[in-house]
């Protein structure tokens, strides 16, 4: 029987490689997007390809009701979830004064409310298998902190927190909850980012380039996997040598 990945957030980006990444590597994947379309359709003809099944469900992961559904299709399809990635995420960059306070909450609710609400109704499973999983998508930002950036970087660091306390609480249940924190990874959400800001960006990256969303996805596959059965608790930065 193969393990179970749900991942939040996979219609592009990070979350589609990862869920690319651990559909080659035998997990049936459970792909979150908010609306179904022909990207999202292409995306799990790819994952059927490493055969391995594939679920799309539609969901704002911001919404209680909507992560609890999500996790109940996933359940009704594949009977379990060995592993969570919560990686649905936006930003809304502004400096503070300009910054609206539905900015704030809304970067807020989806980054780290829908994190909580994914684990909190995935985790109840979990614990009754007594094992599982969940991977939380933060950012060096949560760490270090980014002008223009405080309701992202607000976001990430409670999941940071969030990450830590979860894996204290859930360890008894043999459910290991790590996060991982990219730098500057290529993506359409820092495609957005003008050139000036790139190249001081890449002036701060030792290793001297942009990261890739298989460089992030290939840190989960190794916390989704047996080789990480005495890791709990970590944040992980992928991010050149920029935050160390
Ligand atoms: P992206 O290309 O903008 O993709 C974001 C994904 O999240 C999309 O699939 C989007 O779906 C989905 N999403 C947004 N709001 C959602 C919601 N309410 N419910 C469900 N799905 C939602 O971003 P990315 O660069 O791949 O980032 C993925 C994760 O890595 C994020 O948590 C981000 O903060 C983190 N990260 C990225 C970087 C970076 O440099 N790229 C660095 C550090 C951390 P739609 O297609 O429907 O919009």
């Amino acid at each position: 029987m193969n393990k179970v990945a749900l991942i939040t957030g996979a219609s592009r980006g990070i979350g589609k490689q990862i869920a690319i990444t651990l559909a080659k590597n035998g997990f049936d994947i459970s792909l979150n997007c908010r609306k179904e379309n022909d990207e999202v359709i292409k995306i799990k003809e790819e994952i059927e390809s490493y055969n391995v099944s594939c679920l799309i469900v539609e969901g704002d992961v911001s919404n209680f009701e909507d992560s609890e559904r999500i996790t109940k299709e996933t359940i009704e399809k594949f009977g379990k979830i060995d592993v969570l990635v919560n990686n649905a995420g936006i930003t809304k960059d502004m400096l503070l004064l300009r910054m609206k306070e539905e900015d704030f909450k809304k970067v807020i609710d989806v980054n780290l409310c829908g994190t909580f609400n994914m684990s909190k109704n995935v985790s109840s499973y979990m614990m009754k298998a007594r094992c599982g999983r969940i991977i939380n998508l933060a950012s060096v930002v949560g760490i270090s902190g980014n002008a223009g950036q405080a309701n992202y970087a607000a976001s990430k660091a409670g999941i940071i927190g969030f990450t830590k306390s979860l894996a204290k609480e859930l360890a008894s249940r043999n459910i290991l909850v790590n996060a991982v924190a990219p730098g500057f990874i290529r993506t359409d959400m820092t495609d957005v980012l003008k050139d000036e800001t790139k190249e001081k960006i890449l002036d701060q990256i030792p290793l001297r380039r942009e990261g890739t969303a298989e460089d992030v996805a290939n840190v989960v596959k190794f916390l989704a996997s047996s080789d990480s059965s005495y890791v709990t608790g970590q944040v992980i930065n992928i991010d050149g040598g920029m935050l160390m």
